[in-house]
């Protein structure tokens, strides 16, 4: 009897130990939209409200599954796919248009636990390209698909394919035609595609969507998915896929999704960069972020941003340009949302 009320007690305090200890666990997530010449002049009351009513819905729907005790990677996809699903951001419905007026996806998530990662370039009819990219990662033995490979597998898994002409929106196309107009018009002047592209404003270069997360088992993920940059061309990958680049996530350091002219976060590897400088030099994510987006990449017109969350729920969102669509939350912070420099 003595030992059967010993044996109570012990368990009772070992199960209220583990609660607290789990309720305890910080929590974390942070989402974006995209970063570029994004001012309060180019909008109205109501459409200010209609992006930043997107980005708290997507936020939430992350947040609830990681306060639900749900997995950091499937947060990530959760809010991910509700901005896929907007045409207000460049992925999923209202993707740009490549040169050829068409849409190519490219997307990319990781598992802080273990550096899993899985991603899709140039997919032309998948819906949501990050559950994709999430089944290569679980699914599969590769890394990245790409293009009619990756759709392949897809159907393998069972996805039903959209037409492409599902991602259209007549604002991307319009952005479309003003991007061939201003190549053509250098066209007279260069044939140098490089020289061409790089005159197009950075505003068809970014746009962008991505999550980073903080489960209450302390395991972080990143993810992110794009339709690229406008009146891209022969195939043309950006940094969103690329694991290193547009994406990182490990448990020895952080997680970040990134934003911006694609080319310069590959040349300088900026999401892991990051996630390097916290590790080896012991800095804050804030001090990281600031380094490589502010310190870095900035001075070399490297235009964009990153979210970043790390192990103790801290959160930054470090951006070089006019605006981010952005928002935040976690244990030890209330719902934030923001699209300028504020
Ligand atoms: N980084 C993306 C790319 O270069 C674009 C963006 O973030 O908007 O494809």
């Amino acid at each position: 009897m003595k030992n059967n009320i010993l044996l109570t007690c012990l368990l009772t305090l070992v199960t209220s130990v583990a609660w607290a200890t789990e309720t305890n666990s910080p929590i974390a997530i942070a989402i974006h939209g995209g970063a570029g010449t994004i001012e309060k002049s180019h909008f109205t009351p109501e459409k200010e409200q209609q992006y930043k009513a997107k980005l708290q819905e997507a936020v939430e729907a992350g947040y609830k599954v990681l306060s639900e005790g749900g997995e950091s990677l499937d947060a990530v996809t959760a809010a991910i796919n509700i901005l896929e699903d907007s045409p207000f951001f460049n992925a999923g419905k209202g993707a740009v248009y490549t040169y050829d007026e068409g849409h190519e996806l490219d997307a990319s998530i990781m598992d802080g636990r273990n550096r899993q990662a899985g991603a899709v370039a140039g997919v032309k009819h998948i819906k949501n390209p990050i559950n994709l990219a999430k089944d290569v990662m679980q699914h599969s033995v590769h890394v990245m698909l790409s293009g009619r490979g990756a759709e392949e597998f897809a159907r393998k898994r069972g996805y039903s394919l959209v037409e492409n002409n599902y991602f259209d929106t007549p604002s991307r196309y319009q952005s479309l035609l003003e991007a061939k107009k201003r190549l053509q018009q250098k066209e007279a002047a260069t044939k140098d595609y490089r020289a061409l592209h790089q005159s197009l404003d950075v505003e068809y270069k970014v746009g962008t969507v991505g999550a980073v997360a903080l489960d209450q088992n302390g395991n972080l993920a990143a993810g992110t998915s794009t339709g690229g940059m406008t009146a891209k061309r022969f195939g043309r990958v950006g940094d969103s896929p690329i694991i290193g680049a547009g994406t990182f996530a490990d448990n020895q350091s952080c997680a970040v999704s990134a934003t911006g002219h694609g080319e310069f976060f590959i040349r300088y590897n900026v999401a892991a960069d990051i996630c390097a400088r916290v590790q080896y030099q012991g800095k804050s994510i804030a001090e990281a972020g600031q380094e490589v987006i502010g310190t870095v990449l900035k001075p070399i017109g490297g235009t964009g941003g990153v979210i970043i969350v790390d192990r103790q729920g801290n959160i930054a969102m470090p951006f070089n340009t006019k605006g981010m669509y952005r928002a935040s939350k976690s244990s030890s912070s209330p719902t934030f949302v923001a699209i300028y420099r504020e």
